[in-house]
């Protein structure tokens, strides 16, 4: 497989011609080779939505520019059996995974987001006058220009659509920076954003390795907003690298979510939420439940339950269908993750389950769970981004809360309690951008999603996503 850029509407390799290998991680084979792209690329595509934003988008009707989304929204679903198994290929994740989530909620937000085009209104502002004249205030809002995404591999298609829909919408045109690890569907994007009449130039997408292709892009000067989904380590870097620019800036970082189950939680229903928010793409979400905060008095009930339903979780090739859990996304990170698993041992944690044989080729790890009282160890406090995940028994709920805020993330967490009262009280004192009672972080176009602390600034989804693609403008008139 080549994966190409698309600019100006135009499939094309890196100007230098320069191009690396993405491995397959299910069986560690060459999948593709891909652009390796530098700074002539970055520049082109930046040209191209510049002249297509000035030329077309910025002035098209929001009604139109509507129901582009709509018409690729359409061809989402239509293409969805294909889109779904380059993911799996690239990615390595059971493809009902995409099927679920990814793919429907990557048609959901578009329609979501269509529907803001035409709905971005300005205010009229009543004002005492000037100069002893009356004068009619009002604000416009405009779309802010040439936009840079910065996607992450660990669900490509959807974020991506996150930060496409919202921008789309609000007249902006943008230019986007695939994961290496992630490009084979976001190149069959391109191609629908094609066929779906979406004019030449208004999206781009550069291929390349982050500190090159990735930072060239946040730095061009016509860029004027970027949002950023990945590591907190890099968005640090390009807050570093943007900092006396005053672009805005959206950073969707790392996450070590809590799920806390009061002592009245209900169990059954609980270690399903919590298996999800554990497991589900192999750990490899940034609202990962990795930290399993359990009152001491159904604390061994939980354990042994989770423990066996670990234990039961089907290990293998993404595209077998009855495989519940494929690979890690590479060979480094499944290192990484292994590495995880004996630093838990080492610092004494209980191991619970995992330790089974998963399969050899590829980067597979075997799900793990520990029992840890120490909620500062790193098992605790470390966002691992795997199948791995630790139980904290805790004595009393102002307790629970204190662990629940004691890392340096504040994305989200997952509260499980019968007690309405406790749940709204618990809510407001948990430091993060989501709290989900009774259930694991339900994502949603209609719901924002952004972290507290070291999990990020802004947000995606939601109104206030289109709304940080707008800049307001106030024109005064003397009457
Ligand atoms: P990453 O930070 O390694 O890479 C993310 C993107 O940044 C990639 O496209 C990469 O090429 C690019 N990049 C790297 N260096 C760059 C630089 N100097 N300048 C510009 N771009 C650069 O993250 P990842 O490994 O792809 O994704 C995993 C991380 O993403 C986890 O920490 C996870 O929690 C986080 N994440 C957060 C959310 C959220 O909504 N908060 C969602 C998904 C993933």
């Amino acid at each position: 497989m080549q994966v190409e850029n698309f600019v100006g509407g135009h499939f094309r390799p890196a100007v230098s011609g320069e191009t690396f290998v993405k491995l397959e991680p299910a069986t560690g084979a060459e999948l593709a080779t891909v652009a390796a792209s530098g700074q002539a690329d970055v520049n082109a595509a930046v040209t191209a939505a510049k002249a297509a934003f000035q030329g077309v988008w910025r002035d098209m009707t929001a009604n139109q520019r509507g129901m582009k989304l709509h018409h690729l929204a359409d061809l989402i679903e239509r293409d969805t059996e294909q889109i779904i198994t380059l993911l799996a290929r690239e990615q390595g994740r059971p493809t009902i995974e995409m099927r679920m989530m990814d793919i429907p909620m990557a048609v959901d937000t578009l329609r979501y987001f269509a529907g803001w085009a035409d709905k971005l209104e300005g205010r009229s502002i009543p004002t005492a006058g000037s100069m002893g004249r009356a004068t009619l205030n009002y604000t416009e809002l405009e779309p802010m220009g040439v936009v840079a995404h910065i996607i992450p591999w660990n669900a490509p298609l959807m974020i991506c659509i996150w930060k496409l829909a919202p921008a789309l919408a609000a007249g902006c045109t943008v230019v986007i920076k695939p994961s290496e690890d992630a490009p084979i569907a976001l190149t069959h994007l391109m191609r629908l954003i094609a066929e779906a009449g979406i004019p030449e130039g208004v999206v781009n997408l550069v291929n390349g390795i982050g500190p090159n292709a990735g930072r060239a892009l946040v730095a061009h000067p016509d860029i004027a907003k970027v949002s950023f989904t990945g590591s907190t380590e890099v968005g640090r870097a390009i807050a570093r690298d943007l900092a006396g620019t005053f672009k805005p800036l959206t950073l969707e970082l790392g996450g070590k979510a809590a799920q806390i189950l009061l002592a009245d939680a209900d169990i059954p229903r609980a270690i399903d939420g919590l298996l999800l928010g554990l497991f589900a793409n192999q750990g490899q979400t940034c609202a990962a439940g990795s930290r399993i905060l359990v009152h001491a008095s159904i604390a061994d009930t939980v354990a042994e339950r989770l423990a066996a339903a670990t234990n039961a979780i089907r290990v293998g090739h993404p595209q077998d269908p009855e495989a519940q859990m494929g690979p890690l996304i590479n060979a480094n990170h499944k290192a990484r993750v292994d590495d995880y698993v004996k630093k838990g041992r080492g610092e004494g944690a209980r191991m619970i389950a995992g330790g089974r044989a998963v399969p050899e080729n590829g980067f597979f790890v075997c799900p793990t769970l520990f029992v840890h009282p120490d909620a500062g160890s790193t098992l605790a406090q470390e966002e691992i981004f795997g199948p791995v995940g630790v139980i904290i028994p805790f004595s009393d709920d102002d307790k629970a809360v204190q662990i629940a805020n004691s890392t340096r993330y504040g994305l989200s967490t997952s509260l499980w309690t019968q007690d309405v009262s406790k749940a709204h009280t618990l809510a407001r004192k948990i430091d993060v951008g989501s709290v989900a009672i009774n259930c694991w972080s339900p994502l949603d176009a209609r719901l924002a999603w952004g972290g507290h602390k070291d999990s990020g600034i802004g947000h995606d989804l939601s109104r206030t996503a289109v709304t940080s693609y707008l800049r307001e403008k106030t024109v005064t008139v003397s009457l």
